[in-house]
């Protein structure tokens, strides 16, 4: 497929992955990530799924070619599966990849047809294999639901990676255990530092554990081996020798946007589900799609505003969760741009 002019922002980086979140809903509440309370956007304005199909595919003639689908939670908008579907004829024709990250509750449902569309891979968000626990942070009795989503993407042929915000005083001591359940189903894990993205009841500082301080006490445990594996992501890799199947270390990744932001190598931008283009997950520039979509000549318009966001793609985000009390450094949750 030839591309009309690939994506190259001010850093000579190239842009070739797209998050597009395609609801900002969500049936879980988990405490870092929204308020119990959240007030979600009017139906309204949230993108149709042609819309969100157009506006794909105006990023697919730019060269994208990995798209990952997400929210909120992406699998309790109802015709997202119809979404899957039509990007999924994308891949092997302009996208290398299409995937999805979600938490797993509707995906016993889904999975098969996710699978049946192209998808190949697919992250899963479990911070707790402990019921009670899972209760307190997502505040939803899901923890079921989520297990028999993850069984039946397995048993459906997906390849499954599972991402754990690592929470101090909360998941911290049963952080070993979710490795090595992960790597006895096979599976990839990755631990994520919390970031300071929108209000929440809590105070972050609380609960922010450096995963530096996790490696060290993991590498107490068992024996870690730096792996060059690289998913063009943030995360960094290593092997864990003790938990992997048939002699083979079971793959964990860390990813450190506070004790180590690898923003020299990001290859990513990011579309709300009302089509507000944000140039980085830590900043505020943003490029309005759904004007764009929604004007005389989309494609054209899509085209240029995708040239603007390369030149306003900062160089790297600011995150720091340094103090008690801070104030979170956007106002925007996660569930809002697309984790
Ligand atoms: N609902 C889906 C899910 O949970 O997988 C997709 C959207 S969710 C916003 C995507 C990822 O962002 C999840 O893995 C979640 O744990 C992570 N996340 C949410 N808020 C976060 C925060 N403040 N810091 C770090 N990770 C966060
Ligand atoms: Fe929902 Fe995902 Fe946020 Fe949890 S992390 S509240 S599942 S959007």
């Amino acid at each position: 497929m030839s591309i009309a002019a690939p994506l190259v922002d001010q850093f000579q980086r190239r842009i070739t992955y797209l998050r597009l979140s395609v609801t900002d809903r969500c049936d879980l509440r988990c405490a870092y990530c929204m308020p119990e309370r959240q007030t979600f956007l009017p139906r309204a304005e949230v993108l149709s799924l042609e819309e969100l199909h157009e506006l794909a595919l105006g990023f697919i003639a730019r060269g994208i070619t990995k798209i990952r689908l997400t929210g909120g939670e992406p699998l309790v908008r109802r015709d997202m599966i119809e979404l899957v579907k039509a990007l999924g004829r994308k891949v092997g024709g302009g996208l290398d990849e299409l995937t999805m990250t979600t938490n797993a509750t509707r995906l016993a449902e889904f999975a098969d047809d996710i699978r049946a569309a192209g998808v190949r891979r697919i992250n899963i968000s479990l911070d707790t294999l402990d019921r009670g626990t899972f209760a307190r942070l997502a505040r939803r009795d899901s923890l079921p639901q989520v297990l028999e989503g993850i069984a039946a993407a397995k048993e459906a042929g997906l390849k499954v990676k599972i991402n754990t915000v690592a929470l101090k005083g909360i998941n911290e001591a049963e952080i070993p255990t979710l490795i090595a359940w992960a790597h006895g189903q096979g599976f990839e894990i990755t631990l994520i530092e919390v970031m300071p993205l929108g209000e929440v009841e809590q105070d972050r500082f609380d609960h922010y554990l450096p995963l530096s301080a996790m490696r060290e006490s993991l590498e107490q445990r068992w024996t870690l081996t730096p792996d060059d594996h690289r998913s063009g992501g943030p995360a960094r890799y290593v092997t864990v020798a003790e938990t992997g199947a048939a002699g083979i270390g079971g793959r964990l990744g860390f990813i450190t946007p506070l004790t180590n932001n690898f923003c020299d190598g990001c290859n990513r931008i990011r579309v709300t589900a009302t089509g507000q283009l944000y140039a980085c997950l830590g900043g505020n520039e943003q490029v309005d799609l759904r004007a764009a979509l929604r004007s005389d000549a989309p494609d054209a318009a899509i085209s240029e505003a995708l040239d603007v966001a390369m030149k306003i793609k900062p160089e790297r985000h600011h995150f720091v969760i340094d103090k008690p009390g801070g104030a979170p450094a956007l106002a925007r949750h996660m569930s809002m741009t697309g984790g």
